[in-house]
């Protein structure tokens, strides 16, 4: 693992990109990327699209990493200056409270803390019940309306997680406000940096905005792309912490990338069903090289790989995982050896897919 994935990681975990306004993160990337791809497009939706052109007639294989993070966006300014947020993606409510918080006003960035009624005042009733996200303010250290709105808070603005990144302790275990789905990006990144000069099919590092408001832009990149095979790259769940029965989420991290097979979340109707032809290709290019991976099957969750798979006329589209700890939580773990394993992977499959056609 060279020392400037590590970086990379760092990076892009530190940019600010809420659903909805993506273009910090794509900056980044497009700078990453700079030398590593022959031509750039974008879309309306903030959707970017970095290019390496291959041979005459050769498929195309689409890569998809969403740039955008779990946040939330300013809803009301009390007269007392406390401000009012909405949820901007799924957020558990327990992890809301006790948060520093950054709003990304228009004269820079305030930072607030989320607070609740001290345990010393509540009800017996209330010690057993999560406070909802309706109920969550941010203080910003003002005592008034006026005061909050100097420091440039309105309503619209965005609020990430304050939270720097890192190494835990010299361990490989990266931690981060925006593992999901920076370390996707990370790995994209990487991918084409990596990539051979001489790769004879056509690569689209896609960085696709508002998955996490509904895998709002993978399809709209789907359609515009219409690629012969594609693969998301995302984060997954993990069961290997304590008090979560594994058999649910067995995945490791530390112990190589996802191939994702299934998943699934019933109550929104999306998921992605990977076809045999295609994990069988990636199973086969992990063996050859010699690459750990797991195998996914995940309720309760899908991807970008979703929205691709049913754009246009249809696509033969995977998605491989990065193993992640605390997903959708202000403290996502990430390991960079999956990070690694990711990466090798892909391209494995890619000089597969130039090898030996597609799957
Ligand atoms: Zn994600």
């Amino acid at each position: 693992m060279p020392d400037r994935t590590l970086a990379l990681l760092g990076r892009l975990d530190a940019a600010t990109g809420v659903s909805g306004d993506e273009s910090a993160v794509a900056e980044i990337i497009a700078d990453e990327l700079a030398g590593h791809h022959d031509r750039h497009e974008s879309d309306a939706l903030g959707n970017h699209y970095f290019f390496h052109t291959g041979s005459e007639g050769a498929p195309t294989v689409m890569l998809c990493a969403h740039m955008d993070e779990l946040g939330f966006v300013v809803q009301h300014v009390e007269d007392e200056g406390f401000v009012r947020i909405a949820p901007v993606g799924y957020h558990d409510d327990r992890m809301v409270i006790d948060q520093d918080l950054r709003i990304h006003g228009r004269s820079g960035p305030v930072d607030g803390v989320t607070g609740a009624k001290p345990a010393h005042v509540l009800a017996p009733d209330e010690r057993e019940k999560v406070i909802p996200m309706t109920d969550i303010f941010v203080d910003v250290g003002t005592s008034s309306r006026e005061q909050t709105e100097g420091l440039g808070v309105r309503v619209g603005d965005l609020v990430t997680f304050a939270r720097p990144a890192g190494l835990l302790n010299g361990t490989r275990v990266f931690t981060g406000k925006a593992v999901d789905d920076r370390s996707g990006c990370a790995v994209m990144v990487e991918v084409m940096r990596r990539l051979p000069a001489d790769t004879a099919v056509t690569v689209c590092a896609t960085a696709a905005v508002q998955e996490e408001l509904g895998i709002r832009g993978a399809g709209v990149a789907g359609t515009r792309i219409q690629p012969d095979v594609a693969l998301a790259i995302d984060v997954t769940l993990c069961g290997d912490t304590p008090g979560i029965e594994f058999s649910r989420l067995p995945i490791k991290l530390g112990e190589g990338a996802a191939i994702k097979y299934f998943d699934w979340a019933p109550a929104a109707g999306y998921g992605t069903a990977v076809p045999r032809r295609l994990t069988d290709r990636l199973e086969r290019a992990a063996e050859g090289a010699k690459i750990a991976y797991q195998r996914e099957v995940l309720m309760g969750g899908a991807t970008d790989a979703w929205g691709i798979q049913l754009s246009g006329l249809g696509v033969l589209t995977g998605c491989i995982s990065v193993p992640s700890r605390y997903i959708h939580s202000a403290v996502g773990c990430v390991h960079l050896d999956d990070v690694e394993s990711a990466v090798e992977l892909i391209l494995a499959f890619i000089a597969d897919v130039s090898a030996s056609g597609l799957p």
